[in-house]
């Protein structure tokens, strides 16, 4: 794996994996990354720009270099965040049972995995590769805007909501009222992105003429 992972010393770790598109990262990304690590103690976070997620075939994303590059503009200054190359080198689909196997290769029984995203993509975990492995393998972190409703879980799991409910933790961060979609529609616009994303990032988007349509 071509990124600075945290040595596999046999020692159990808390590992935190950010999955997501990130076109682009933005504020609301890094403060639900870094609310994730505190509250669940974790040793580091991973951020895991998808490559070709599996339910976005048939959208437009933009290339997975852009995206990587800033994502590592966005989390330059944090000593506890690294990105991953692993699913954007990967050519095929991004399936997220795919990268906790991988990262169970390399740490063994040690690893205490949590998968990060958005809690809109977990309401769909029934439609992920193998996701009862994945459910059993890790638990899963759920970033909401406030309010958002968490009863929904419950009619998707139905009888099985209890055994699932103990996998899955919701974090709301009122920050997630910044989306990658906003960005891209203000760019469009011709309005400003300022403090919704790092400066970098912003400049890197402007440089590169990116979401102008
Ligand atoms: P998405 O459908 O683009 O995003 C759904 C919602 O979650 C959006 O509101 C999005 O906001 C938010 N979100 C996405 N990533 C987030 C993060 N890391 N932290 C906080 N909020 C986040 O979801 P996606 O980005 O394509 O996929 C999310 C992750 O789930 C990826 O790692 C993907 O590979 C994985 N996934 C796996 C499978 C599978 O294995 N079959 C299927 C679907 C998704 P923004 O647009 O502002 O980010």
């Amino acid at each position: 794996m071509s990124f600075l992972l945290p040595k596999a010393t046999g020692e159990s770790i808390n590992l935190g994996i950010m999955g997501g598109t990130f076109d682009p990262i933005h504020i609301g990304h890094l403060v639900t990354a870094e609310e994730a690590r505190q509250q669940f103690k974790l040793d580091h976070v991973i951020f895991m720009p998808a490559g070709t997620p599996p339910h976005k075939e048939q959208k437009y994303i933009s290339p997975a270099e852009h995206r990587y590059i800033m994502t590592m503009l966005a989390v330059v200054d944090n000593p506890y965040f690294t990105v991953s190359r692993l699913e954007i080198e990967n050519n095929q689909l991004s399936y997220t049972i795919d990268t906790v196997r991988r990262f169970f290769q390399i740490y063994k029984n040690g690893l205490n995995l949590y998968f990060i995203t958005g809690a809109d993509a977990i309401l769909d975990i029934k439609t992920w590769k193998d996701y009862e492995e994945l459910l059993e393998a890790c638990s899963f972190i759920a970033a909401s805007r406030p309010g958002y409703p968490f009863n929904k879980l419950k009619t998707i799991f139905g009888s099985a909501f209890a055994k699932i409910a103990k996998k899955i933790h919701f974090l709301e961060i009122p920050a997630m009222a910044i989306s990658s979609t906003d960005i891209r529609r203000r760019i469009a616009e011709g309005k400003t992105i300022k403090y919704l994303t790092p400066e970098p990032v912003e400049q890197y988007i402007y440089k590169n003429k990116l979401y102008r349509q």
